[in-house]
This record gives structure tokens, sequence and C-alpha cells, in this order.
């Protein structure tokens, strides 16, 4: 049975197979097909690069903002359901600083619903940031959760195909699929039948190093630069320093002036990394890497087409730089369009 068909196995597409488990929709009739899997590595693959927190990166539109506000309220039921903070997914305390306050309707919203949500003083905000604010966040650990995902998913009865598609077509595999998602990221770029020139890659470099004294995330958000600072949970002890958010930049390659000044950035942004660093003054560099954030014109979309008569095709694609922090609420949104207004399905 394969009566529900997700391409793509990044955050998006395994968001969308829990969310279709959300709606009671039986495991053995969803199949994932993906020429990425989890503990795969690709520059086409960007779901295991993410940072990954829940920062307040994203846009300040209404759907923006509510899927934000859907994916961190509804996280601990997936902590749950992977067996607890071990399996990827823990939290920590943010603090994050604006150059430029954000819009009235943003602090709103994220005040409604952050845990532990603090607007920082003035006088205690460092020279040249507006505004800032301290909360409980989400921290994911990244590769490790994706394939707990997975895991889970197969245990429950989902199945999971390694292949590349030409066409979306090719993911109608048998006379009973109703509904495809097309949660393929920057492939949506190129595939067949969907080809949406507006995708394009925000390149993305970061600096991995060893840091078991940091215990907390810390960022900032400029006008033309983002310095960010995550702690990854049960990764022992890494702590992942950015970046860059490159528009059009499709290199895999990483820079050695770019680890430098990623450096110079978040340790002057936050000292402790250097000062109390058990190592010495020098970092350990574990590894420095690039990814491809699968950006949109016009922002993500999320979309139902007919596909024939009586078959449906479901794009959820475009989640730029949030797709672990919003990518659950898109896909509810996805799935919630899937069975809108039709009872065959
Ligand atoms: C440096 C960096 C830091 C980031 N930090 C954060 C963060 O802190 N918080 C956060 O929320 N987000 C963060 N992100 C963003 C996040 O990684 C992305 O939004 C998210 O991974 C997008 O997921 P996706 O499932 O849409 O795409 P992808 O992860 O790229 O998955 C696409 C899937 O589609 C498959 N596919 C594509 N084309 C085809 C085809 N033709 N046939 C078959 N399969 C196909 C691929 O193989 C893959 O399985 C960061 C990204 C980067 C690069």
């Amino acid at each position: 049975m394969c009566d529900y068909v997700v391409v793509g196995s990044g955050i998006i597409g395994l968001y969308t197979c829990l969310e279709l488990l959300n709606r009671n929709v039986k495991a053995s009739s969803i199949t994932v097909i993906a020429e990425h899997l989890p503990g795969d590595e690709s520059i086409n693959y960007a779901s295991p690069y993410a940072g990954g927190d829940f920062s307040c990166i994203t846009d300040d539109d209404p759907a923006t903002l509510y899927y934000d506000k859907y994916t961190y309220t509804n996280l601990k039921k997936i902590q749950l359901a992977l067996g607890g903070p071990q399996f990827g997914l823990d939290r920590y305390t943010s603090t994050e600083y604006w150059d430029i306050k954000p819009s009235k309707e943003k602090i709103d919203s994220l005040a409604s619903y952050l845990e532990e949500y603090k607007e920082i003083p003035s006088y205690e905000l460092p020279s040249g940031v507006a505004f800032g604010i301290t909360f409980l966040s989400w921290n994911f650990n990244c590769p490790f959760f994706l394939a707990n995902v997975k895991a889970y998913l197969e245990k429950n009865g989902v199945s999971f195909r390694r292949q590349k598609l030409t066409h979306i077509t090719q993911a109608y595999l048998t006379s009973s699929t109703k509904v495809v998602f097309n949660c393929t990221g920057l492939g949506s770029h190129k595939l067949g039948g969907v080809s949406d020139s507006n995708v394009y890659p925000t390149r993305g470099q970061v600096v991995v190093v060893k840091a078991p004294h940091i215990k907390e995330n810390v960022m900032r958000w400029g006008e033309d630069y983002a310095t960010y600072i995550i702690k990854r949970p049960y990764s022992s002890d890494q702590l992942i320093l950015g970046g860059y958010m490159q528009r059009d930049n499709w290199t895999a390659d990483t820079f050695k002036e770019e680890t430098e000044d990623i450096i110079k950035r978040t340790t002057t942004l936050y000292p402790k990394i250097l000062e109390k660093n058990p190592f010495g003054n020098k970092l350990e560099i574990l590894r420095v890497v690039a990814g491809l954030r699968p950006s949109r014109h016009g922002g993500v979309r999320i979309e139902k087409e007919l596909v024939g008569h009586d078959k449906y095709l479901i794009h959820n694609y475009g989640a730029s730089g949030y797709g672990y922090q919003a990518g659950l609420g898109m896909a509810s949104e996805g799935v919630r369009l899937a069975f809108l207004n039709d009872s065959k399905i």
C-alpha cells in the first residue's frame, strides 16, 4: 500500500510523516522516497547541516509566525515519542540580539508562547544592539535527530526507499497512491513537473568546535550578517559557530577566511567560548562545513494541486533557514490541505 508518498527525507519530509501519523493515517500506507536519507551527507541535502535550534530568525508574516509557534509548542510531543532528549532534541537557554528592533507583530507573537521569555533591559545590551531577549529554546542534534526520527517511523511501519526522481509523477507508485507530498527542498528547482525557478540556495558555513563549558545559545542578527552560537545536544560537547547567509551561492567548498571571520565574530559576541575554554586559548576545531538553505522568492510554497482527476500533489518546500523550527507547522499545514474538502482521501 502506498496511499501517501512523501518525496524527500529532510526535516520537512520527516515532519510530514509525523503529522500524517498524528492524523491517524496508517503508517504502513506511507512511503518516503528520497535521493538522500538520514545518515547521508550531500550539498543537495540541507537538513544534516543545520545548526540547529529554535531561533527568532524567521520573517514576521502571520503564516510564518504561526508555523514557528506550532512547531515550538508541539516539539515536546516528538521528544516524548522518540523516548526523551537523548534522541537528539533537548532544551537550552537562548539569548538573541537584534541590531534593528523586530516588528511589534513578531515580538508580540514570540512573547505569547516562548517559555521563560524575558526582554533584556536596554542598559544591558551590547553596543549597537537595539533589542534583545532570552528564552528557553529547542536544540537539535540534526544528523542524529534525523536518524532517530527515521528509525521511529520505520518501527511504526513507514517505508523508506532511496530513489532520485526526474519527474514528480514518478512518485505515484501504484494506482492506490492518492497524495504525494513534494518535500524536495532545493531539489524543486530542477525536478520535472515542478521546476520552480523561484527556488535558490542561501549558503552557510559553520565551524564545529569542542566546548564542554558552553551550555546555551547566543545569536546576533544584523542587517547584513548573522552571528550565532548553538549548543548541539548529545554530541560529546560540540558547539556550532556561524555563520553566513549568502544568497544564490551554490558552492559546497569551505573557506579559511570565512572560518577565521566566524571565530572572530562569535568569540567577540560571547567571549566565554575562549575565556573559559578548558583547552586553553586555542579552540579545538572538529569540522568546517557548508550547507545550502533551500530558500524561495515569495517564501515557502505550501500548495495543493489536482493531478489527473483524483490524485493530489502537496508542495511543501522553501523552508530556507528555519526548517527545524517552523517545519512542523509547515507539515501540519501541508497535511491539512491534503485532507481539506475531500472525503476520498
Ligand atoms: C548552515 C545552516 C544552518 C541552519 N540552521 C538552522 C537552524 O538553526 N534552525 C532551523 O530551523 N533551520 C536551520 N537551517 C535550515 C534547515 O537546515 C533547512 O530549512 C531544512 O533542512 C530544509 O529541509 P528540507 O526537508 O526542505 O530540505 P532537505 O533537507 O534538503 O531535504 C530534501 C530532500 O529531498 C530529496 N530530494 C531532492 N530532490 C529529489 C529528487 N529529484 N528525487 C528524490 N529525492 C529528492 C533529498 O534527497 C532530501 O532527502 C540551517 C541550514 C543551514 C545550511
